[in-house]
């Protein structure tokens, strides 16, 4: 999914390494070591998801996710909750959490968890996003078309799955370079119309389409 996470999370090590696990499936990740960064980035950027663990310094997660929730942001979020703590689960839960993750976990528990939450917060129950003859599986990164592989760049993955994410709907350049690249990436709109390009001539179906001063969305009902 070409969808952009947060990870709110003060371990560093442990940030790191969830940074690097979502990098790898394909989401573009920005961190924050604390609460107040946490709600800084949450409210000046988009995400589609947010991985809080609840023990944060500054703000906790829990006060952060009430406070979020109370101001109608509706993002996905899945927190980390501290081993045997049922009651943080709980909380977590009833102050609007998506999900739970208990500490440790195994990162490829957090990664099926995540694609489960943003699979449902695009409305497919199927672990595949489909497009006419175009079958993607975050899973396992790979794109189908007619039953035939196509290779993708990361960045032409991360295009495609955020268009799948947004089927139907105009998404814009900016909307797009957004949602591909980190925070501190240097993001140019125009880099978002040569993955296009590149997108339109690997699937070779015409599936995605150029709304002129709008951006492009995909159709696959044709
Ligand atoms: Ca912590």
């Amino acid at each position: 999914m070409a969808l952009r996470i947060l990870v709110a999370e003060d371990e560093a090590r442990l940030a790191a390494q969830l940074a690097k696990a979502l990098e790898d499936g394909g989401y573009a990740v920005d961190c924050a070591a604390d609460g107040e960064q946490a709600d800084f980035l949450v409210h000046t950027e988009r995400y589609d998801l947010i991985v809080l663990d609840l023990g944060l310094p500054k703000v906790d997660g829990l006060t952060l996710l009430r406070n979020w929730r109370g101001s109608g942001i509706a993002v996905p979020v899945l927190i980390l909750t501290a081993r045997g703590s049922w009651h943080e689960k709980v909380q977590g839960i009833d102050g609007g959490a998506d999900d739970y993750v208990a500490k440790p976990f195994r990162m490829e528990e957090l990664l099926a968890r995540v694609r489960a939450l943003l699979r449902r917060a695009s409305g497919f129950a199927q672990p595949e996003l489909r497009c006419g003859e175009v079958v993607m599986d975050p899973a396992t990164a790979r794109v189908l078309v007619r039953g035939e592989p196509v290779r993708l760049t990361s960045h032409e993955f991360r295009v495609l799955l955020y268009l799948m994410h947004r089927q139907g709907k105009v998404v814009s350049r900016t909307e797009l370079s957004e949602h591909i690249y980190a925070q501190d990436a240097d993001r140019d709109s125009n880099t978002v119309e040569v993955f296009i390009g590149r997108l339109r001539r690997k699937l070779g179906v015409p599936v995605i389409e150029t709304l002129r001063g709008l951006g492009y969305r995909l159709c696959c009902d044709r």
